[in-house]
């Protein structure tokens, strides 16, 4: 980020991250990268270090560093080290799952679940998305019917779930008022779970699915058969679970244009660094005005990037920003990050194409931020909708 972002105590925190990632995760990220999963032992060094759930509170045994810069600094380390699938990963838990937990799970549901959140016990998956149903949530079939005891059964089937293999339960968006599943439902059709995958033999993982980049973040289908839901797994009430997922969009998009951010300023680092070593026609590519001039856009286009990214992290930690407000950001920054690392991969000439290299890494992975969290499309659509409200 620019200078003046962030402050002193920032900076110590990113000491912490910076060591954590030397040690834990780049000795070995290639071969998570290779085998598409992450050994658990990262997420409990995570966990040792403090850096699982910033924003819990010193109740339930977190920090309560609701002041997103910490977050971000994650991310920004990981993307320095090339190491964008755990990056993802960390999304999921801590700013997918989590924000529903803290802000609508009841006190003995914070009381039993956010310190398993923290110490890396529980790594969660979220579970919105259906084969024949991703934009359109109201499409999902999976439904959870109440048994006598008040627990739920859950039958159905979810896909594109990130931490599905190696994670130990997701949050699950499920019809619960009996509606039929072939037709779209109601506002209050849906309610949210939190499923565990221990002792469930109705929770099974389909095999992983072969993405083209993040690789070391495992990506599966989610089969639910009867699986089992007790009653207390319930997050917010029922009927309320398009509701919850709306409120906890704006965390959910913001971590995504801030994840956008981070690559697209760490693979233009890079990328000067390349065109400064890398010669042809006798000469540093650096040398050439064309180098230049495309260098100087990438910086403008990333100052624009950071100075949304900053006011819409100032509008999130003052409680203010909103899902149009987080729309806005990821669409922008989600958008111009693409074309960003189009550019820096072409600076790179072949070996810009070549795996290795961490700027094809990075371009791999910048593809998903304008899908994954809401597409480029239905960010219009929620932006330009509330444009043209009365
Ligand atoms: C690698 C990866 C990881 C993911 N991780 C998770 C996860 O952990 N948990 C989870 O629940 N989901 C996850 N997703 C799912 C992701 O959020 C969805 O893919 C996304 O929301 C789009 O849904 P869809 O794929 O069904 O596309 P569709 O909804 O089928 O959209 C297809 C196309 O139609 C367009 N479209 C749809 N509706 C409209 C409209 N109203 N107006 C204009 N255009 C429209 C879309 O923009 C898109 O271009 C992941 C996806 C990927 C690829």
């Amino acid at each position: 980020m620019f200078p003046g972002f962030y402050e002193e105590i920032h900076e110590e925190f990113r000491e912490v991250v910076r060591e954590f990632v030397a040690r834990e995760v780049t000795p070995h990220y290639k071969q998570w990268d290779a085998a598409h999963l992450m050994d658990r032992a990262v997420w409990e060094a995570a966990a040792e270090n403090g850096l699982l759930g910033l924003a819990v509170d010193e109740d339930h045994g977190g920090m309560g560093l609701t002041d997103y810069r910490f977050r971000m600094i994650l991310d920004e380390e990981l993307a320095r080290a090339d190491a964008l699938g755990l990056a993802l990963a960390l999304h999921l838990h801590d700013d997918w799952v989590l924000p529903a937990l803290r802000r609508f799970g009841t006190a003995e549901q914070q009381q039993t679940w956010l310190p398993r959140f923290l110490d890396s016990s529980f790594i969660a998956s979220v579970a919105f998305t259906e084969p024949g149903a991703g934009s359109d949530l109201r499409g999902v079939r999976t439904k959870a019917v109440r048994q006598d005891d008040g627990s739920w059964l859950l039958t159905g089937q979810k896909t594109f779930i990130g931490n599905a293999v190696s994670g130990d339960g997701a949050l699950v968006l499920a019809r619960t008022d009996g509606s039929d599943v072939k037709r779209r439902g109601g506002a209050e059709s849906f309610s949210l779970f939190l499923v565990e995958k221990e002792d469930n033999p109705g929770y099974q993982v389909g095999s992983q699915l072969e993405k083209m980049g993040l690789k070391a973040s495992d990506t599966a289908e989610l089969f639910f058969s009867e699986a089992r839901v007790p009653a207390e797994n319930l997050i917010g009430g029922e009927g309320r679970g398009l509701e919850i997922a709306k409120e906890i969009l704006p965390q959910g998009r913001l971590a995504v244009a801030a994840g956008a951010a981070a690559v697209a300023e760490a693979a233009l680092g890079q990328t000067v660094d390349y065109v400064r070593q890398r010669t042809a026609f006798d000469q540093p590519v650096a040398e050439f005005q064309n180098t230049r001039f495309q260098l100087a856009e990438l910086q403008i286009e990333l100052e624009a990037v950071q100075r949304y990214l900053a006011a819409t992290v100032e509008a999130f930690d003052a409680g203010q920003l909103d899902v149009v407000g987080a729309s806005k950001a990821k669409l922008f920054i989600g958008e111009r990050a693409k074309s960003m690392l189009d550019t820096c991969l072409q600076l790179h000439g072949g070996y810009g194409y070549i795996l290795e290299y961490p700027v094809a890494q990075a371009y791999l992975a910048v593809r998903l931020m304008t899908i994954f969290g809401g597409t480029s499309e239905i960010l219009r659509e929620t932006i330009g909708t509330d444009l043209l409200r009365d």
